[in-house]
């Protein structure tokens, strides 16, 4: 496995291994997705109850077909999803789509995949006449993500694509209209929304135990390796912040369970070694939310910058550390005389198998997924405008 960051292990950690989602089947519309105070009382009320185990479980009672699942793009991600699915209850790889065929034949030999369902970018449409295949896990490049998010759906395939959904608001609306069009499920992999540590601190602040939020800060940086393709605006669509700073900007968002209402942000590069030609090394933002709630978010591809969140209370504090890693996250609060200090035992890949038999879930039973696309839509809409603030271009 490559190296996306240098000088600090522990975020290459934070990126190389997951973090996970809950099951948590929801009916009804899209929009029902966007963690309202409610949808995530409910959530981690599920979650702390049941962890894991109740789409899996319903899974196994009401069908034991696995979900066939085609993974688009063979890279460092890819490599937790794979084998997180082949442990999974309801999930299988069935397809591989990939440029470099010696790379789709081997992980092919690993999990099963015959030859013919092994596909390149350019024949990936044939995918249509795969009845093994029910959905695709887009795992490629960031502005990659809707092509290939549209292209499954019109071959008749779910999506499950990765942060950050797309490039562009105009992108996540078109692959949103696909997934409608074709009658195919989207959902974005929001590890985090899934989170038994971070759903804890959610029912924390939901169950008043901090008081009324007033502030939250939160970081989450690397300092990044040239040649890397996330320094390449074509392909990445922006730095930090549609890779890292991702991560605060939806934590704030589920930690409040409010959208934000104003946005300001500045933006620098201090490093001219041609790494930062075309996107910005750091990047530091505030919002306010509309119960006025204001919060303060900082990403770098410049430096490292531990992947936390920190809530202030009128009763007290918590702060979740590790918080978009894959394993370890650690919370720690002190409110009203009571102290917590726990360590999620949860080891990688559970969080990328949580995540599939989520979607896997739905996609049986016809649920509406926990993270849909209008969930990624919202976060694109929040970075246009903290790019828009800090004077950068989209
Ligand atoms: P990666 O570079 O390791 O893998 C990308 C894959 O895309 C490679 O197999 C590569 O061969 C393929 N590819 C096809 N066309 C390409 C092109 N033109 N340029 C470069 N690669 C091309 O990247 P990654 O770290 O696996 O990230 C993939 C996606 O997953 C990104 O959208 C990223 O934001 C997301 N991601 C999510 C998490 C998470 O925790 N949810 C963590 C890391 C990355």
């Amino acid at each position: 496995m490559g190296s996306i960051y240098s000088e600090d292990a522990l975020l290459r950690r934070a990126l190389h291994f997951p973090h996970c989602p809950v099951a948590y089947p929801t009916r009804g519309n899209p929009t029902a997705m966007r963690f309202t105070r409610r949808e995530f009382s409910k959530l981690a009320a599920l979650s702390l109850a049941a962890r894991l185990a109740p789409a899996a479980q319903a899974h196994k009672e009401t069908t034991t077909r696995k979900t066939g699942y085609a993974v688009i793009g063979l890279g460092r991600i890819a490599g937790h999803f794979l084998p997180a699915v082949r442990g999974s209850a309801n999930s299988q790889i069935t397809g591989l789509v990939s440029g470099h065929r010696d790379k789709a034949d081997k992980i092919a030999a690993e999990y099963g995949v015959p030859s013919s369902s092994i596909y390149n970018y350019d024949n990936f449409d044939d995918i249509v006449h795969n009845p093994a295949v029910d959905a695709v896990y887009v795992a490629l490049p960031n502005s990659m993500h809707a092509e290939y998010t549209i292209r499954a759906a019109k071959a008749g395939k779910h999506v499950l694509c990765e942060k950050p959904m797309s490039t562009s608001v105009a992108d996540a609306e078109a692959m949103i209209a696909a997934c409608k069009a074709a009658n195919v499920k989207l959902m974005i992999a929001y590890r985090c929304h899934y989170e038994p540590t971070n759903l804890k601190a959610i029912q924390l602040i939901r169950d008043g135990a901090l008081g009324q939020v007033q502030a939250i800060s939160s970081t989450f940086g690397g300092n990044i390796s040239a040649g890397e393709w996330r320094l390449n605006k074509q392909l990445a669509g922006g730095g930090p912040l549609l890779d890292l700073g991702i991560y605060s900007l939806n934590a704030c968002r589920y930690l409040t369970g409010e959208e934000p209402a104003h946005i300001s942000a500045f933006a620098s590069t201090i490093d001219h070694d041609g790494r930062f030609n075309n996107v910005e090394e750091n990047l530091t933002w505030s919002m306010t939310f509309p119960s006025g709630i204001v919060a303060s978010c900082s990403t770098s591809y410049g430096a490292w910058m531990p992947d936390h969140y920190r809530v202030y209370g009128a009763k007290g504090w918590l702060q979740v550390d590790h918080a978009f890693t894959y394993e370890g996250l650690q919370l720690r609060a002190e409110f009203s005389g009571a102290k917590i200090d726990e360590i999620n035992p949860a080891r990688d890949p559970s969080h990328f198998v949580a995540e599939a038999e989520h979607f896997s879930h739905c996609v049986e039973n016809n649920l509406q997924p926990k993270s849909p696309g209008e969930e990624g839509l919202r976060d694109m809409q929040c970075m246009v405008q903290i790019y828009q603030s800090a004077g950068l271009s989209t």
